[in-house]
Formats: C-alpha cells, structure tokens, sequence
C-alpha cells in the first residue's frame, strides 16, 4: 500500500521555495481543510505563489501519507474544458476522474497544476482549437501560435512532494516528460500506472498525435 493507515501525520515544514521562472511560492500561506467528494474524502492542500495569490496549485491527499514508503502520485495539469465540462476534444477529464477515483481507493496525493493547455493558458488553448479545425494538429497549432508544442513546467510539483517529504513515487501517468522531470528533481519512480482511457471520434486524432509527435505512451489505444 502507498500509505500507512496508522502512521503519525506528515508534519510539513513551513518553507518558501523559489521557481526558476522566479515564481516565489509561499509554503507559509499553505492552508489545508477537509474535503469529501463523489470520488471519497480528501484533504485538500492550497499552495499560493506571490505572483498568483488567489490560483493556487491544489495538493489533494487521501490517507495518511508516509513518506517512508512509495506514494500514489498524479500530477494533473488544469484544463478547464475537459476537467469541468468534460471536453471529448482531449482525455484530460477521463484522466482526472480515473486519477481520482483510484487515489480515493488505494491512498495517495492528487496534484492539480495551474497551467492550462499544456501551459499556453486558456484563451490561448482555444485559438490553438480554431487552428485545429483549419487542419493543423495540436502541436502544429501550438507551434504557429508561437509556443513549444509542451509549455509544462513541474518544478511547482516537485515543491509540494518536497513539502511532504516525498522521495519516492508510484506515478499515474502516460506522459514520459512527467518521470523525466520528477527523475532530474531526485524524485524516484519505483512504478509508472498508466491510464487506460478509451478514445472517441473527437479526440483519437488528438490523442494519435501526443503517441507520435510527443511520445506519449498509449499502447492501451488502437489509433
Ligand atoms: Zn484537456
């Protein structure tokens, strides 16, 4: 099990950790409340930053966790569309709900990252989607916006399984720049869970795309 029921509770340190694009986050802000949902009870975590008081990134864990063994980790970037109107253009809030619905299950930590459409922002997400329907494919469409096709940065992440002593992770993922980032940042990955979400006639372009052009890993997908 990634958590030990009957361990003492993680005792944070507060602490204020520096982002190397200069975001200054402030682990002394850090509040915590509890918070049932449809999926089971979690404890949510708020991680303010100086330049984004009031758009916290979200630490939401179920069980107690202890960072002497390995632990459940999702690390899921927000996307409004698929995660609060559950968008068939991508898998983001299939991925969110299996991630969710198995950390309740089994114990972990849920990270929820603000940086919407793979890190452009939203408005910026929807003029990608107009180019898309003129014929380009998601990573050309980032491209001609001006963007890399991956703007994603997890450095934020890295600070909260830090905040929780985290050094060791069993990751919900299909994206391999997830186990590069967490790797470079001393985190280890003693097990990658992937996330076998079926595709529908809106998104298997899409998903075909992030298997070829960023090698995202989806064997489970016959595309
Ligand atoms: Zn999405």
């Amino acid at each position: 099990m990634p958590f030990n029921q009957n361990s003492s509770q993680h005792s944070p340190k507060n602490r204020c950790f520096e982002f190397g694009n200069n975001l200054i986050v402030l682990m002394d802000s850090t509040v915590s409340a509890f918070l049932p949902t449809q999926y089971g009870e979690f404890k949510i975590f708020s991680f303010p930053s100086v330049e984004h008081p009031n758009y916290p990134d979200i630490a939401l864990v179920s069980g107690e966790l202890n960072a002497q063994q390995s632990i459940l980790l999702r690390m899921h970037s927000e996307c409004l569309t698929g995660d609060v109107f559950a968008s068939k253009r991508c898998d983001c809030g299939q991925q969110l709900t299996a991630s969710l619905d198995f950390i309740a299950k089994h114990g972990g930590i849920f990270i929820y990252l603000r940086q919407e459409g793979r890190g452009i922002g939203l408005h910026s997400k929807i003029k990608a989607y107009h180019k898309q329907e003129l014929g380009m494919d998601t990573v050309e469409a980032n491209t001609e916006l001006g963007f890399l096709p991956d703007q994603r940065d997890y450095s934020a992440a890295v600070n909260i399984l830090n905040y929780f002593g985290i050094r060791q992770v069993q990751l919900l993922t299909n994206n391999p720049d997830k186990i590069h980032a967490l790797e470079l940042a001393g985190i280890q990955i003693m097990d990658r869970i992937p996330l076998v979400i079926a595709s529908n006639p809106y998104n298997d372009h899409y998903l075909k795309t992030k298997r070829d052009k960023m090698g995202h890993l989806l064997p489970h997908q016959d595309l």
